[in-house]
């Protein structure tokens, strides 16, 4: 299904598919049901088709041309993250630049580092967020990373973990700790850190399914300009949450569409594998359809709300069952073949991508706020219970 919602919107659709039948590179294209989640290295292809998006006005819609976009209206942008999902094509395969930093510079930044955000967005420079610390995820403000005054710079020590791109990465958009003795909140500021200043260790660490596209990284006396703070001194709480906000829009759209595209795959394995008649397996099918049309009409219905201006808050549940029902589906698609499920080898086969889809669903439960906290969020603010 494709919400269309009116002339316009449909031209649009039409210009974005030939523009995609026209430039897109099968690279861009994975066969795989979970996408943005790459190896460390940035493939020439992802380079390119980064820039050809941005060019064109097709790598954030809604941004200005200036920006990579064509200045689209929130249903557009809606048709478009959608359409992308639908036809599983990667916009890039690093999210930091113009999905965080790109967004965050141009709300908190003064007018230089504003004019850093075209070259995030359009991934000529490759950023990392550095937020999580070994003590400081889910309670990020407790983040310990020093950085102390030295008259024109921050010196800046600590260490980082969980660093999406940091191997790959030129800079870092840092969040640290600038007044130790403020409450915890308040005392936070974040810093522009080039990745190739003296004092930085990077260390790629490797995941269950063998990629390693994020890292630790240790900084021991890091000199950084106090001219790459971004936004006041001991004011980076609301940066943060900014950031947070500019990750997480538009999330559901991938989630839900996914989620289809690995229910259309299970039925094709029943199918194959000669159980399409056997009632416990329709019941559950079944079932599994019922949830992701559920999801898609939760997300409908808050986009409404979103495109009338209003606060969407079904989007709050949306990540959390999203990423939740996608470890559902590749559960039952590694049940359905047995012990044999967890043991193919070619993880981008039509067997093989079911574990592979389990473990990846597991990092999207945990990224950018887990299940848990999520649910609290839900509790707190959605269902208005209080605080415990
Ligand atoms: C794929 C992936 C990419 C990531 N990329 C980045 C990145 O680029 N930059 C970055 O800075 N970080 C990144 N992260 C880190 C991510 O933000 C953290 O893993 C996440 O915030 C959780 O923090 P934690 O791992 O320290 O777990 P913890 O916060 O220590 O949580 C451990 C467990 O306790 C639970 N828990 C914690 N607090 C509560 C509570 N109040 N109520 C109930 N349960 C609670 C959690 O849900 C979890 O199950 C990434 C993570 C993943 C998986």
């Amino acid at each position: 299904m494709q919400i269309v919602t009116s002339p316009e919107d449909e031209a649009f659709l039409n210009e974005l598919r030939a523009f995609l039948d026209a430039n897109c590179p099968p690279e861009a294209k994975p066969n795989r049901d979970f996408l943005g989640e790459e190896d460390a290295g940035i493939p020439q292809w992802a380079r390119e088709w980064q820039a050809t998006l941005f060019d064109n006005g097709w790598m954030v819609p809604s941004f200005s041309p200036e920006l990579g976009g064509r200045n689209a209206t929130p249903s557009q942008t809606f048709v478009y993250l959608e359409e992308l999902a639908r036809q599983r094509v990667v916009r890039s395969v690093h999210f930091g630049g113009y999905a965080i930093v790109g967004p965050s510079l141009l709300e908190f930044g003064n007018d230089e580092q504003k004019a850093m955000a075209p070259g995030a967005i359009r991934g000529d420079t490759v950023w990392c967020v550095g937020m999580s610390e070994p003590d400081a995820g889910s309670d990020l403000a407790a983040l310990k990373t020093r950085a102390v005054d030295d008259g024109d710079s921050f010196i800046v020590t600590g260490q980082k973990v969980w660093t999406s791109y940091a191997p790959v990465a030129d800079k870092c958009f840092c969040y640290v700790r600038t007044d130790p003795d403020a409450p915890k909140h308040k005392g936070i500021s974040v810093l522009i850190v080039d990745l190739d200043s003296p004092g930085i260790d990077i260390r790629p660490l490797v995941q269950i399914t063998g990629s390693a596209e994020f890292a630790e990284v240790f900084f021991d006396d890091v000199v950084v300009p106090k001219a790459n703070l971004v936004g006041d001194l001991n004011d980076g709480w609301r940066i943060t949450m900014g950031s947070l906000a500019h990750e997480r829009g538009g999330l559901w759209v991938e989630g839900v569409v996914g989620a289809q595209r690995a229910l259309e795959g299970l039925c094709d394995l029943v199918k194959r594998n000669g159980l399409g008649g056997d009632p416990a397996v329709r019941r559950r099918l079944g079932g599994l359809y019922e949830r992701v049309e559920s999801l898609r009409a939760l997300g409908y219905k808050g986009l409404s709300s979103f495109a009338q201006g209003s606060s969407a808050p079904e989007h709050s549940y949306m990540k959390l069952a999203t990423s939740e029902l996608r470890q559902e589906l590749s559960e039952y698609g590694m049940d359905l073949q047995g012990a044999f499920g967890a043991a193919v080898a070619d993880q981008a086969s039509d067997e093989g991508r079911w574990w592979r889809g389990f473990f990846v669903s597991i990092a999207a439960s945990i990224g950018g706020g887990t299940s848990e906290i999520q649910r609290n969020v839900v509790a707190t603010r959605v269902l208005g219970l209080p605080r415990s």
